[in-house]
């Protein structure tokens, strides 16, 4: 819920800088924007979160504040996005240990696999 300030920037940076508002209705949704609304001060919109009020830092984190929004989880998955070792392709890792993209993983898999065989033979063939 926002206080009476932080909800009165909040419609003023939307009547600013929303690229969806128009004349107190919402291009996106085509409803009455959600901060013109009745209920404004207590409605979050998520094209206004991400992309309107990153503009205003200090009133982000009050709005944040107020709404008891944590983007901890936002925060989680960038952590969890990594560079392959191999070829460099961005991916989305599953554990602490992924260091290549799928594709590479199996590639490196392979080669782990015909190099553990390869060692077996030789010692095979040198009994
Ligand atoms: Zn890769």
């Amino acid at each position: 819920m926002l206080d009476r300030t932080t909800y009165a920037n909040v419609k003023r940076l939307v009547k600013r800088s929303c690229a969806n508002y128009s004349n107190s209705r919402c291009l996106h949704y085509d409803t009455q924007c959600d901060y013109e609304s009745r209920f404004g001060h207590a409605i979050s919109c998520d094209y206004f979160e991400k992309s309107v009020l990153p503009n205003d830092d200090v009133l982000e984190a009050r709005y944040k504040k107020a709404h008891g929004i944590n983007y901890q989880d936002d925060l989680e998955e960038s952590k969890n996005i990594r560079k392959c070792l191999d070829c460099s392709e961005v991916f989305f890792r599953k554990s602490n240990r992924q260091t290549r993209c799928s594709e590479c993983q199996r590639n490196a898999n392979r080669k782990a696999k015909a190099e553990r065989m390869r060692k077996y033979r030789e010692k095979a063939s040198n009994m």
